[in-house]
């Protein structure tokens, strides 16, 4: 397991951690040199930065930080996204806020920023999942559309293509993520992602299932996963470590290193996660060999490739 701490030097919010997947190797993660990401990292904290700065939430954040993610082709999220196993682009995404609302797409085609789409089923329906949401809903929602082409890039269809004739087993990764925490010490999350590069058409991972892959909750963390998604699902990875700190009386770190022994070492899966809590504890983790990931805690900011 490698961890690091996201240095604080006050109590209370403002603070921002993001992610940019985690796999077995960063040249695996990297379609392009590791400067690429390196900006793309820093341009992703600086919109979650300038919302804070504002004064906006930590859910105004948290969506900035990721439609810069998603806007940017290097990231597996909106454009750029990994592909099917039939070449289309399906993203899921999540959003959870501290007070327990949520709102996820998965499955969805159209939608330039699922993690606005995401935002939309949370705010303007009475439901937490939309499967799909197509072009009728995107319109009610005021959503900012694009053709299918629009999310494939030739670097995503050259990687399907190695995956797909076994020349290559990974990277298969690369979901974003961010969670935040505003100057009234509110708390969110955020994921987005195009799945897992060959993944089967009608696939849902866990980035979009609430309590897998995002959770977020003011009595433990605002929590946002990336790796091996099943294995996300099947130990219900996020709730599980908010579940360590509420019911178990945990601290994050202690929280976050057993579920990832009990529900991701045991199943062999790898991956990362990027945590916060309402006091103010940040913590990056991650058991992959590499993850791509930053943070600002209000004063200053790195990121790590
Ligand atoms: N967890 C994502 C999924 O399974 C993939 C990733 O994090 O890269 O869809």
């Amino acid at each position: 397991m490698y961890s690091r701490n996201a240095p604080r030097n006050r109590p209370g919010g403002p603070l921002l951690l993001i992610h940019g997947g985690a796999g077995p190797r960063a040249t695996e993660l990297a379609l392009q040199a590791s400067q690429h990401y390196e900006k793309g990292l820093a341009d992703a904290i600086e919109a979650g930065r300038a919302a804070l700065l504002e004064g906006e939430s930590a859910l105004d954040a948290v969506c900035a930080a990721v439609v810069a993610l998603e806007d940017n082709p290097l990231f597996n999220a909106g454009r750029g996204a990994s592909l099917t196993d039939c070449g289309t682009a399906e993203m899921d995404a999540a959003v959870m806020t501290g007070d327990g609302h949520a709102g996820a797409v998965a499955a969805s085609r159209f939608m330039r920023n699922p993690v606005v789409a995401a935002r939309a089923v949370m705010e303007q329906t009475d439901h937490v999942l939309v499967v799909d949401p197509g072009i009728d809903l995107a319109d009610r929602w005021g959503m900012q559309r694009e053709p299918t082409e629009y999310f494939i890039t030739a670097h995503r269809m050259r990687q399907l293509e190695e995956v797909l004739a076994h020349r290559q087993s990974a990277p298969r990764c690369g979901t974003v993520g961010a969670v935040a925490m505003d100057l009234a010490g509110s708390i969110a999350c955020a994921t987005s992602t195009g799945g897992m590069v060959g993944q089967a058409v009608g696939r849902v991972g866990d980035t979009g299932l609430i309590g897998a892959g995002s959770f977020a909750s003011e009595h433990s963390a605002a929590i946002s996963c990336t790796g091996e998604g099943e294995a996300f699902i099947q130990g219900v990875v996020a709730h599980d470590i908010a579940a360590r700190m509420r019911y178990g009386g945990s601290d994050l770190t202690v929280a976050l290193r057993d579920t990832y022994q009990q529900e991701l070492n045991r199943r062999g899966a790898t991956g990362g996660t990027i945590a916060l809590t309402p006091s103010g504890q940040a913590l990056i983790a991650h058991n992959s060999k590499a993850m791509f990931a930053g943070y600002w805690d209000g004063d200053q900011a790195e990121t790590f490739v």
